[in-house]
């Protein structure tokens, strides 16, 4: 496995990991300055400024978007609230297509208030990848759905493994391995201990659209708001990238921390080059 020593073109910085403090054109010559090849901004700071503007800035600086972030649930708790969010994904379509994204991440959402609870959440996620996958195909833009860690599955997400997503993208969009596949996060699956086979078996379906790192702090104090900077906790990012890579991956390496108490506070230059050292040195 190649060392992300000098290699920083291949890394990228999801927005969320500067905490969302600064408008995104300001945010974007930051990270281009210091030498990312990529990032992956959300909705609301691209909505701020318009799609269009937003990937003109973007062209300018040469950057790549690895992901656009992200979808509305797509296990709702009713059926107003279900259009409402199919309308709002379809319209993040549009700008991913604009922005030139490589894919929209898909975070379906939770199970508590959904009819029919975990089940029945399950089921509406299948639908609704379904039914946007027809959607992302018109525009070309590939979704990648993200497995989040199973302390998620009442809140935020019920699609909690790597195998789970792949299973899910294998129904609804057989073969389809552009249009449909995986945005991996060590975050969320570093503890599966079904992690190599279930990388590879992504890998062998090409279905690994994005790779995000981060660290988990061994005393975190909040499971959405204290993910750790790389090197600072308990996941083998060198092992974990190297399953990744042998599965085939070549995209980039995205940076995606959470941080409100630790990383949030600090300048966005200073985490930004913290982030540089520590992909070099630790992932
Ligand atoms: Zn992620």
């Amino acid at each position: 496995m190649r060392s992300l020593e000098g290699q920083l073109h291949r890394c990228a910085i999801n927005t969320a990991t500067l905490g969302h403090r600064e408008p995104l054109a300001k945010t974007l010559d930051r990270i281009a300055r210091a030498g990312f090849g990529g990032v992956a901004p959300w909705r609301r700071e691209v909505e701020a400024i318009g799609a269009a503007a937003a990937a003109r800035h973007l062209r300018a600086l040469g950057l790549t978007v690895t992901g656009y972030c992200r979808s509305a649930y797509l296990a709702t708790c009713d059926e107003a609230e279900r259009r409402a969010n199919m309308s709002a994904n379809i319209k993040a379509l549009d700008d991913a297509a604009e922005l030139g994204a490589q894919c929209f991440v898909l975070v379906v959402g939770g199970a508590h208030g959904v009819k029919g609870g975990l089940v029945g959440a399950r089921s509406q996620v299948h639908d609704g990848v379904a039914e946007l996958y027809l959607e992302a195909r018109k525009r070309g833009v590939p979704l990648a759905i993200e497995p989040l860690h199973p302390t998620y599955a009442s809140d935020r997400s019920v699609v909690n493994t790597i195998r789970q997503a792949l299973a899910l993208c294998e129904s609804v969009a057989p073969g389809d391995n552009a249009m449909l596949g995986l945005a991996i996060d060590v975050y969320h699956c570093w503890w599966d201990p079904d992690l190599a086979s279930s990388i590879a078996l992504a890998g062998q379906a090409g279905r690994i659209l994005g790779y995000h790192v981060c660290d988990w702090l061994a005393d975190t104090q909040d499971r959405l708001m204290d993910r750790g900077m790389m090197g600072d906790g308990v996941v083998d990012l060198p092992g974990f990238r190297h399953l990744i890579e042998l599965a085939g991956y070549r995209g980039m390496v995205e940076v995606e921390i959470f941080s409100e108490q630790r990383w949030w506070k600090v300048a966005p230059d200073e985490v930004l080059s913290v982030c540089a050292d520590r992909l070099q040195s630790a992932c």
